[in-house]
């Protein structure tokens, strides 16, 4: 089996996703690869246009997408400051299929990410989108649990 080249780490801001990027962080150095850092930005496709009209969700939609920027700038300023090989991506959708969507897109060849999310929901062992991602995807998944969790 070939040495990882290309290491996808999905990013939602919480703590179990900071510290799963710790350890996506940890074998990219190691194996020399390049890491990909990926935010969803979770949307409610179907309400578009419903509630409210086009336009104030076109505005609503950019300000999120900017809030999203920033918030993973920061984050690249706070983790990468020595790093030179990687990438963001910031994209709209389900969180688990952008995920498996966007690592084979970027030929990644392994995905790391938290077993719980901003969701917090204690009551599951482990949170829905890294249930989905570790059932559905064919790529290798690397999930990461929070050592108190
Ligand atoms: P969850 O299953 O939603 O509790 O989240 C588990 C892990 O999936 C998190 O620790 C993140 O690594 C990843 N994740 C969840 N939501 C997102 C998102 N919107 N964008 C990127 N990664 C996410």
């Amino acid at each position: 089996m070939k040495d990882f080249s290309t290491i996808l780490v999905a990013v939602d801001f919480s703590e179990s996703s900071n510290n799963a990027f710790q350890l996506a962080l940890k074998m990219a150095n190691k194996y020399a690869a390049r890491l990909i850092l990926l935010h969803v930005i979770n949307e409610p496709v179907d309400l578009r246009g419903f509630y409210v009209p086009h336009i104030s969700f076109e505005k609503l939609e950019e300000e999120i997408e900017q809030g999203a920027k920033k918030l993973m700038e920061s984050f690249c300023r706070q983790h990468l400051v020595d790093v030179e090989d990687y990438q963001t991506l910031i994209v709209p959708g389900l969180p688990y299929e952008q995920i498996i969507q966007q690592a084979q897109d970027h030929s990644a060849d392994l995905i790391v990410l938290g077993t719980h999310g901003r969701t917090g929901l204690d009551h599951v062992l482990f949170g829905s989108t890294a249930e989905k991602v570790v059932r559905k995807s064919v790529l290798p998944v690397l999930t990461v649990r929070l050592q108190n969790d």
